[in-house]
């Protein structure tokens, strides 16, 4: 048995492609989104992370601004770009890459961002949201996860799902969307024990850990839907996910590939965002 395979690429161009009528839809009304970028340091990864989200927004008509700043920014500078994108009205939503070097609060960080703004949805505002059911702007790859399953038609109300890994920006909302949907759901991390045990019960299978490896096939439900999160560099430099692609594919229903999975979704999801608050904050300021 071969599993489906969710092509999370294919799927964020057809996102792409309902947002695009959007953005032309608010230019009509005279109102161009714009995303806001702030990135510290030149750590690699961040930079192809903000360039792929500068390149998205720019095939669909959005409107972006990066504000690079050295590793050594001090934590007030890193607060004063994001004051400006707060106020800018040039700007509807505002993205800070993570990580951020040790010496600056995360924290501080993400929670200074406007909520209405918050198109990672990382202010503890829109978390908070979330948890309630009433979701405003939600965090992209665990909303990117819920549309791969949406759209191949994956059922969730009754079902038994798994997610491996608690961060407050994967893991956690995860669940809580999975819960909201009618799934019995467990949430698993490094102290987890027997996690084969608890991974073969899962009809879908949500692996959010940054360990390769991790999840083999014999920890497979046959028929199982399973999204792999992670993204590992290997010792080759390609990069792969958190589970073993090709031993899973012959036992899952359903599996996301590394890279083509949630990755594109992802960005896609941060668009969306941006999109909808641009909607919402056009709304605001109509007469
Ligand atoms: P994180 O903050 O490091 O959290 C990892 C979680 O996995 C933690 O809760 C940890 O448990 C758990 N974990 C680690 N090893 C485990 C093990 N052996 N068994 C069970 N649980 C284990 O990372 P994150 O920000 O949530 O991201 C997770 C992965 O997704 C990373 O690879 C990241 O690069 C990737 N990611 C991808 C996208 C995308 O767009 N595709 C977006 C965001 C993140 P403890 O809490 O006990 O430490």
């Amino acid at each position: 048995v071969s599993a489906v395979v969710i092509d999370g690429a294919a799927l964020a161009r057809s996102v792409y492609g309902k947002l695009a009528e959007r953005v032309r839809k608010l230019a009509d009304a005279g109102v161009r989104p714009g995303l806001g970028a702030i990135q510290v340091g030149d750590n690699p990864a961040s930079t192809i992370y903000v360039g792929g989200k500068v390149k998205a927004c720019s095939a669909i008509g959005v409107h972006s601004e990066v504000r690079k700043l050295p590793a050594d920014v001090t934590e007030a500078a890193i607060l004063a770009a994001i004051e400006a994108f707060n106020r800018s009205p040039a700007i509807h939503g505002i993205l800070v890459q993570l990580p951020l070097p040790s010496h600056v609060s995360a924290e501080r960080v993400t929670q200074a961002i406007a909520v209405e703004k918050d198109v990672d949805g990382f202010t503890w505002h829109n978390l908070g949201a979330l948890v309630a059911g009433h979701p405003a702007l939600a965090p992209c790859t665990p909303t990117g996860v819920m549309a791969m399953l949406d759209h191949y038609a994956i059922p969730l109300e009754g079902r038994r799902a798994v997610v491996i890994g608690r961060s407050t920006e994967v893991g956690k909302p995860m669940a809580l969307m999975l819960i909201a949907r009618g799934a019995t759901v467990t949430v698993c991390n490094s102290r987890t024990r027997n996690l084969p045990e608890i991974t073969a019960a899962a009809d879908i299978l949500v692996v959010a850990a940054g360990k390769a490896g991790l999840v083999t096939a014999g920890m497979i439900k046959p028929g199982a839907a399973v999204i792999d999160i992670g993204i590992n560099r290997r010792a080759d430099g390609k990069i792969c996910g958190d589970i073993d692609y090709a031993g899973v594919a012959e036992v899952a229903g359903f599996v996301s590939p590394v890279p083509g999975g949630v990755g594109p979704m992802t960005v896609a999801m941060l668009i969306a965002n941006t999109v909808v608050a641009a909607e919402r904050m056009s709304r605001t300021a109509a007469p």
